[in-house]
């Protein structure tokens, strides 16, 4: 009955509610769904982070407001995971914002740099979370094309100098959802020059930092010279420790973004529960085999699927990150009709490669989000649908 705010009617439509309604259906029907659909990570958080956090919320003090601007014991943990994992120096209390969660530091970066007009450029296809927040703050997308020829990297000389003079905010994200490309030190370099030359802050989210395949490490975008004058780095807990319903994530990086961001989440949530900030401190700086075997674990899962979909006929390069494949459609088909095939007669669920934007279209994003053996029963689902060859 009450009418929504301007700036809520521009959100861009949840584009994973439909295949979520989708799913359900058909697994209320009785059918044994394989969903690879949603971005959830399958595995559980590392016991010993959830022990800490099952002992932290029994001390009384941490049921009070937490200190603005989060934990100063966190804080120090993250800028010792950065010294530790990038060799980055990061000041703790001028460098570190303490976000619950990513997503929630994405839109709010736009509230915090654009006004009403201003231009943000960002990848297409992408993360949706960026347009939500460029749409609040009534600023204009300017699409960078990630193309399979340019290994999926943006070509800044293929950005008209009228968007690279006009762009105030920069969205990347290496390694990639939805293409699961990974970024080069050249292509890092290249946007801090970019980036300088125009005046434009760069947003670098990180959420799939701790996942590379074939013993490559992501580079993070702090590691090179200039960053820091030019942008921030996102890093969320929810994929290298499978905390996604935890919403625990950081922004660390130039600190006028940083006071910009600690300064709206003043006014919006103070801070996370003292207790999650402990557990969080406790995942950062504890032993670190738990992520190593959960590489392993998306490394195995890959490579089973890979040579599965080979087997079948659907002939694709190997991601190098990210727990994502992004495959080509076979001709005849737009990413829609297709996934939506794949759903009806396969009862497996991908994503339609058009809702991570234009240059989606023709492709479906596959999470490796379910054991081999379920991965390995997806292609050989899709296999008996004899699409391929
Ligand atoms: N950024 C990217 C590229 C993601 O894929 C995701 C999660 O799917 C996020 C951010 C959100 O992270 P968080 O769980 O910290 O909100």
């Amino acid at each position: 009955q009450f009418e929504q705010s301007e700036a809520l009617k521009r959100l861009p439509e949840q584009f994973f509610a439909s295949l979520v309604q989708k799913v359900q259906r058909l697994k209320d029907q009785g059918h044994d769904v394989i969903n690879l659909g949603q971005g959830n990570p399958d595995l559980p958080t590392p016991e010993h982070i959830v022990e800490d956090l099952k002992q932290s919320a029994g001390i009384p003090e941490y049921h009070k407001y937490s200190p603005f601007r989060g934990q100063p014991f966190l804080k120090q943990a993250i800028a010792d995971f950065y010294k530790r994992e990038y060799g980055v120096e990061i000041d703790p209390e001028q460098e570190v914002a303490i976000l619950a969660g990513a997503k929630t530091g994405l839109v709010e970066i736009s509230q915090c740099l654009l006004n009403s007009g201003d231009t943000a450029l960002l990848p297409d296809p992408g993360y949706p979370d960026y347009m939500s927040g460029i749409a609040l703050a009534d600023a204009e997308p300017a699409f960078m094309p990630l193309k399979a020829e340019n290994d999926f990297l943006p070509d800044y000389s293929e950005i008209s100098a009228e968007n690279l003079d006009k762009a105030k905010l920069m969205f990347l994200n290496y390694p990639n959802n939805p293409t699961a490309g990974t970024a080069t030190e050249e292509f890092f370099q290249e946007t801090i020059d970019v980036a300088g030359q125009h005046n434009i802050c760069v947003v670098h989210d990180f959420a799939y930092g701790a996942i590379g395949f074939d013993g490559k490490k992501p580079l993070s975008f702090l590691q090179f010279k200039g960053a820091k004058d030019v942008g921030v780095e996102m890093y969320t807990l929810s994929k290298t420790y499978n905390m996604a319903g935890w919403r625990v994530a950081f922004a660390v990086g130039n600190p006028s973004v940083i006071e910009s961001l600690n300064l709206i989440q003043d006014h919006l949530y103070v801070s996370l529960f003292s207790a999650i900030q402990q557990a969080a401190e406790k995942a950062l700086s504890s032993d670190q085999r738990a992520v190593e075997q959960l590489v392993e674990t998306y490394e195995n899962r890959r490579n089973v699927f890979i040579e599965k979909l080979k087997s079948i006929g659907w002939n694709l390069g190997a991601p190098k990150g990210t727990f994502f494949c992004w495959l080509a459609v076979p001709e005849g088909y737009t990413s829609q009709q297709f996934s939506d095939l794949l759903l009806e007669k396969a009862h497996v669920a991908v994503a339609a490669g058009n809702g991570f934007g234009e240059q989606g279209e023709g492709y479906v994003r596959v999470g490796l989000l379910d054991s081999e053996e379920r991965l390995a029963e997806a292609a050989e689902r899709i296999g008996k649908l004899g699409l391929f060859g």
